[in-house]
């Protein structure tokens, strides 16, 4: 069955917490920006300008080693707040061309403009007008890559970043992945990157050469992907976020905490308080989330899906501790816990597939 071709672009704000900051004080522009934790504590780059990366900063670096590079950067703390505000605004641009926006992070997204609001026909029009707009109400620059599927628009934004517009028709796309260095495919992350080049494997080229069940030797089920991927094939929807509701409750330590034991004692009272507010709502939850901050104001999440929606609190601490055992902590002492419940259903919906939920609130 021939499926009708796609017309997918992948939107990324360059440099976006640095270009903000940038936008929002004349003083900081054609300066070394670092957004981030502040030189002298163990706070990491979150994002950083042009003028900073061409000293050789970037996202994730701690923030100590980007003072090393770069002693007369400007540090700025994160205002999630605001760039919030101006991502929900490039956000809203998006979507007055489609419903099909699937949003990554604050500054990158997915759209299907295959059938688009402003009845275009050229995807690469759409992704020039979208860049305008986004230049002309909101004084940033985003880059775009234009394709037929997620992973070669993905592939093209990040290509000649910033200000960029790549655009990978069906008809170039094998010629192009052939070329792809080998870091640049979905899912090939250092470890796998390394692996692949001790093999001799450096291009998408060199890639197609392998059979699915070499691949899958080499990097497990992801190989699958990378098969369909070197061949120009990816089937992934666009999926637009749908608003969800969750249940959360997080609490900042009186004192920071180091101990484990005493972590999981703060987290089972907030499980314990999660429940009580999803059984008030008559609610049940299928995702658990843990929220930890450290004391550098370092946060993570970690969040496991089960297939029964849960109420209660002895399931979701059990839940939590899981995914205590995948935080690495490396003595770090911790500020603040949160537990979440997300992907909400009302119980009434459950009776017919999930009967044993609906018994527990019997009780
Ligand atoms: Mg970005």
């Amino acid at each position: 069955m021939d499926e009708p071709i796609r017309k997918i672009i992948h939107i990324d704000m360059d440099a976006f917490y640095a270009s903000v900051e940038q936008r929002d004080n004349p003083s900081l522009r054609g300066k070394p920006v670092i957004v981030g934790g502040a030189p002298n504590s163990r706070g990491v780059v979150a994002t950083c300008s042009y003028e900073a990366r061409a000293y050789g900063i970037h996202s994730a670096m701690p923030s100590s080693a980007a003072y090393k590079r770069c002693p007369h950067a400007v540090f700025i703390k994160p205002d999630m707040e605001k760039y919030k505000r101006v991502s929900r605004q490039v956000m809203a641009i998006f979507r007055s061309c489609t419903d099909l926006v699937e949003p990554l992070s604050l500054d990158e997204a997915y759209l299907d403009v295959t059938n688009n609001k402003w009845g275009m026909t050229y995807a690469t029009e759409i992704a020039k007008e979208i860049k305008r707009r986004i230049a002309s109400e909101l004084q940033l620059t985003a880059s775009a890559g234009v394709s037929y599927n997620k992973f070669l628009a993905k592939v093209g934004s990040g290509y000649r970043k910033p200000n960029g517009l790549v655009v990978i028709p069906p008809s170039r796309a094998q010629q192009f992945i052939d070329r792809l260095p080998i870091g640049k495919f979905f899912g090939v992350g250092e470890v796998t990157e390394k692996k692949f080049l001790s093999l001799g494997i450096e291009t998408g080229r060199q890639l197609r050469e392998l059979s699915r069940e070499e691949l899958v030797q080499i990097c497990g089920k992801k190989g699958l992907t990378l098969y369909e991927n070197a061949r120009g094939i990816d089937r992934r929807p666009v999926v637009p976020n749908r608003p969800r509701k969750s249940v959360g409750k997080e609490t900042t330590l009186a004192s920071d905490l180091y101990a484990i034991e005493d972590m999981l004692s703060v987290i089972e009272s907030l499980c314990e308080k999660v429940s009580r507010t999803l059984t008030a709502n008559d609610r049940a939850a299928q995702t658990i989330t843990l929220k930890v901050k450290f004391s550098d104001f370092q946060q993570i999440t970690r969040s496991m899906t089960v297939e029964e929606p849960i109420q209660e609190a002895e399931a979701m601490y059990a839940i939590a501790r899981e995914l205590m055992d995948k935080v690495q902590f490396e003595g770090r002492p911790v500020r603040l816990l949160g537990v979440y419940a997300s992907k909400l259903r009302h119980i009434d919906e459950l009776t017919k597939d999930a009967p044993q939920v609906v018994q527990l609130t019997l009780f």
